[in-house]
């Protein structure tokens, strides 16, 4: 499949996650012509240490945020699921709800974190059940036939990109060179103000974050991936 996947579907658990974890990529691909796609699991209704917030007012402050950040990643729809932050189960309901994007928006790459490595429950079971998605129930039509009902039909994804943990994946075999998107990928972290505070100072926290990394990497900055191939 390489660089060039007609269409792309970030599947993240929380609004922010696939502007940290993807959001170069994302602008990447975008740019050199994909679809990219971003379906976010739950309203994030749980990220915030500020004692006067609320959840009901964190969740759609999160989904405007979102919904900013995605203009400049050049994402074409944003999905967010009303699950709150932190209540994510693998069940009938995620699955289907993630097989639904799948048939709709017909991804050649699916993008998710990685469930096998150390982080946050939400992101570990956005992951496993995103790869459960994938292969075998967004392929096989006798899963979910209400979905057939609302005109979707079954599709292949030909691979999955896994990203995140806490430190860099050993395994990761994807890295992609984000070097010519910073600015895209600031632009999009410095609308989560809930989660990063005013667009300045997260500006500058990240740009210094960033600058080490360019310095040992000859000026070039990536996102890195494990990646797994579906015979299709
Ligand atoms: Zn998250």
């Amino acid at each position: 499949m390489g660089e060039n996947a007609k269409s792309v579907l970030v599947v993240a658990a929380h609004p922010d996650d696939c502007d940290v974890g993807v959001g170069g990529s994302a602008a990447r691909w975008a740019a050199e012509g994909s679809a990219v796609y971003l379906l976010v699991a739950t309203n994030g209704n749980k990220g915030s240490g500020d004692a006067a917030m609320t959840s009901d007012v964190l969740a759609p402050t999160r989904d405007k945020e979102q919904r900013a950040a995605a203009r400049f990643m050049g994402i074409r729809e944003v999905v967010i699921r009303q699950t709150g932050d932190g209540e994510l189960e693998d069940n009938a309901e995620l699955r289907r709800d993630i097989v639904r994007c799948i048939r709709r928006f017909r991804p050649d790459r699916v993008v998710t974190h990685n469930p096998y490595r150390w982080q946050h429950r939400d992101h570990r079971v956005t992951g496993q059940v995103t790869l459960d998605a994938v292969y075998p129930y967004a392929r096989d039509r006798l899963h979910y036939p209400e979905l057939q009902d609302e005109g979707l039909t079954p599709h292949k994804v030909a691979e999955v990109y896994l990203f995140g943990g806490f430190s860099k994946d050993p395994e990761g075999d994807v890295e992609v060179d984000i070097s010519g998107f910073l600015e895209a990928k600031l632009q999009a972290l410095t609308c989560h103000t809930t989660q990063f505070g005013e667009p300045e100072a997260a500006r500058k926290r990240w740009t210094t974050r960033w600058e080490q990394r360019l310095k040992e990497n000859d000026g070039r900055l990536f996102e890195y991936f494990k990646r797994v191939e579906y015979p299709v």
